[in-house]
């Protein structure tokens, strides 16, 4: 079984530092696609409500046999959701779905900040911590000055903001944020949905590694310090994926694919969101 290494989050909770997503992946897919990913040796799953998988997800751990304190489990709050009583009352049917009695991490999926309730859900996002319902909070696709409104309230500061970020994405500004105040960087998509593993200078340092572009993508993403979720429901690219703490890149090489920043956005800006 691979190692894999942890993240330190700000209340000192452990995250592993690689994790499987499961975004598209139907409902009845989703069990297997898990159950591979636990087979292969990954513990942190990241699922959603809007996903719709989270009764899936949930099989396949219950089945896993695996003690439940080995497992990290993150789910996210969808916009509907949005608001004090409504996010309690969400994270209940999450945990429901998934068959379990707490989360890992809770994250607010999206701020959309037209609706301006997401400093609502968050104040709920606490009690939840407080009440130990889940083990750390966060939140998603949060620009920095929706996590400085989080910060001011003066309470919790988020541990994990999950954005889009790949080679073509890099967001150093967001990331430079999150850093600065001790916030976790998790890359969603950090394969770019596949987008960057054709490009020519990632072929060429995977060919220098003897290994596949995909490894390259996340061996940047690690090197960096940052949580990544790639989601696979083939069973080689979940294990590929998984196998990369055997090589290092070199600087010249990070920034090599530093280079390919392009402002290649795949998902929605969180400016504009609303679900
Ligand atoms: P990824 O960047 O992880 O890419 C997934 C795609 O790449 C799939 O088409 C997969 O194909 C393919 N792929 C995976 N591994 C390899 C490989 N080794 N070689 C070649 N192709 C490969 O995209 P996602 O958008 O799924 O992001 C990952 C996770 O991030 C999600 O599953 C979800 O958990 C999270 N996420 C969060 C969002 C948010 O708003 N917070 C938004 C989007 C994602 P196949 O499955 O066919 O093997």
């Amino acid at each position: 079984m691979i190692p894999i290494p942890t993240v330190t989050l700000n209340n000192g909770v452990e995250m592993p530092q690689l994790g499987f997503g499961v975004f598209q992946v139907p409902n009845d897919e989703t069990t297997a696609a898990v159950t591979a990913a636990l087979a292969a040796g990954y513990r942190s799953i990241d699922t959603a409500a809007i996903y719709g998988n989270e009764e899936g997800t949930g099989r396949a751990l219950a089945e896993s046999g695996i003690p439940r304190g080995e497992l990290f489990v993150t789910s996210k709050l969808w916009i509907d959701d949005l608001g004090y009583e409504s996010t309690l009352a969400a994270f209940e049917a999450s945990v429901a779905r998934l068959g379990l009695d707490y989360l890992d991490l809770y994250l607010i999926h999206w701020p959309a900040p037209e609706t301006d309730k997401y400093a609502d859900s968050w104040l709920a996002l606490e009690k939840l911590l407080a009440d130990g319902r889940v083990r750390a909070i966060g939140v998603s696709n949060f620009l920095p000055d929706h996590v400085q409104r989080l910060i001011d309230l003066g309470g919790t500061v988020p541990a994990v903001n999950q954005v889009e970020l790949h080679p073509a994405l890099q967001q150093r500004d967001a990331e430079a944020f999150n850093a600065a105040h001790g916030i976790i960087t998790e890359a969603w998509s950090p394969l770019a949905q596949g987008a960057v593993l054709g490009d020519p200078a990632v072929a060429a340092i995977a060919v220098r590694h003897g290994r596949t572009p995909a490894q390259v993508v996340l061996r940047w993403h690690l090197q960096q310090g940052r949580i990544v979720i790639p989601k696979s429901v083939t069973p080689a690219r979940i294990r590929e994926n998984l196998d990369v703490f055997g090589f290092t890149l070199l600087d010249e090489e990070l920034a090599a694919l530093d280079s390919l920043e392009r402002e290649g956005r795949t998902g929605p800006h969180p400016a504009s969101f609303h679900g």
